[in-house]
């Protein structure tokens, strides 16, 4: 088990704290939520490169997003955020500036027949700097009717048209975000660090790997990962064969087979908006932290930055996010804490127990009549 030689907790080059004696600069990823048009060009990319067997086919019949979660057979996931008349309502009564970025699309969009919605626009372009709208903002079902003239730059325009269109009882009932999530590739990875067999390892570049062949499908990584992300392979229903690396325990490579190849990871290439950036990882953090700084200087002040505070329970995360609203909107927990941090101060309170009960079995016996 590898956390014997890893330090369990702070910051750390995760790298260097595995034995890589001259590691390059870690590695990472930078997804900015706020510029994804849910094409799902990531997904396909990832299935693709990667060889993923499928794992279900059909429609969900309650969602737009019909590969559910991430999974053993899906590496990368564009989790749509679909958000019905009670979640907007109560969301507004937060009094928070929230956003809709229109219905995942990559033509102008078709709803309500009338203007390409801000979400789908920006993505067509590569400086795109209006995030999505304020919910009732310029664009949204409520304030379509204020006009396209409207400027959907201008934030206090948007705010205006929000509330004229709130003071008229037009409220959207419906609104989408749209985040590409994946592997955390953490700093302190509990699944690495619980494997008993060596078969997770942390690369050169800093990232998370499941060796398949050494892999004996035990599953106590699955229990251990504080995003539910890595998961054993399952046969998909009715499908008589059996499926390639079933049993196995299976996730995101961050495409180590490319990067040793100095290619960018398949997602990553294949995204057409440069939501996902692929680079050093302090670059990502960087970049995280100046789109945040932009969109609160546009009024956006739900933008946040997900996963580079290394100084959170994991560590930091390779995988950084820019978020639209916090955290549990879109289902990543707020407060992720690596499940083997603990151990020490476990270790140790064992330890001391260990101790009494052998000083009380002493004193059992000392005083004792020969
Ligand atoms: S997110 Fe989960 S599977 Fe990925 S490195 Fe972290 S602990 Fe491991
Ligand atoms: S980095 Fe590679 S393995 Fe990971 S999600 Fe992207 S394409 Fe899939
Ligand atoms: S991250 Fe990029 S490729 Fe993936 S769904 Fe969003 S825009 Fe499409």
């Amino acid at each position: 088990m590898g956390f014997w030689r890893t330090q369990l907790s702070g910051p750390t080059d995760p790298a260097r704290d595995a034995g890589w004696e001259d590691p390059p600069p870690r590695k990472g990823f930078f997804t900015d939520t706020s510029i994804c048009i849910g094409c799902k060009a990531c997904e396909v990319a990832c299935k693709e490169w990667n060889g993923i067997p499928m794992d279900r086919l059909g429609m969900t019949g309650d969602s737009y997003d019909n590969t559910v979660s991430l999974g053993a057979s899906t590496w990368r996931h564009v989790a749509f955020i679909e958000q019905t008349t009670e979640g907007v309502e109560k969301a507004r009564e937060s009094g928070k500036r929230l956003v809709d970025l229109g219905m995942p699309s990559i033509r102008p969009s078709e709803r309500l027949g009338t203007e390409p919605l801000v979400g789908a626009t920006a993505m067509r372009t590569q400086d795109a700097v209006p995030a999505g709208l304020p919910l009732g903002g310029p664009g949204t079902a409520a304030s379509l009717e204020a006009g396209p003239e409207t400027d959907l730059s201008d934030v206090d325009a948007a705010q205006r048209a929000a509330e004229e269109a709130l003071a008229t009882g037009t409220l959207p009932n419906f609104r989408w975000l749209i985040a590409s999530d994946v592997c955390k590739h953490c700093t302190h990875a509990a699944c690495l660090d619980v494997c008993p067999t060596g078969s997770l390892f942390r690369t050169e570049f800093g990232t998370v790997v499941v060796q398949d062949e050494v892999c004996n499908g035990c599953g106590y990584c699955v229990a251990a990962c504080p995003f539910g992300v890595i998961e054993r392979r399952d046969r998909p229903e009715g499908e008589k064969k059996a499926v390639k690396n079933e049993g196995i325990a299976q996730k995101c490579t961050l495409c180590y087979d490319r990067l040793g190849v100095d290619q960018k990871p398949a997602c990553a290439q294949a995204c057409p908006t440069t939501s996902i950036q692929f680079g050093d990882l302090d670059e990502m953090r960087r970049r995280a932290s100046e789109r945040a700084k932009t969109l609160h200087a546009k009024g956006y002040t739900e933008a946040r930055v997900y996963g580079a505070d290394q100084n959170d329970g994991v560590g930091g995360t390779g995988s950084v996010f820019l978020l639209l609203d916090e955290p549990e909107v879109y289902g990543l927990p707020p407060d992720p804490v690596v499940t083997t941090a603990d151990l020490p101060d476990i270790f140790r309170k064992a330890g001391f127990a260990g101790l009494t009960m052998l000083a009380g079995a002493a004193a059992c016996f000392i005083g004792r009549r020969p």
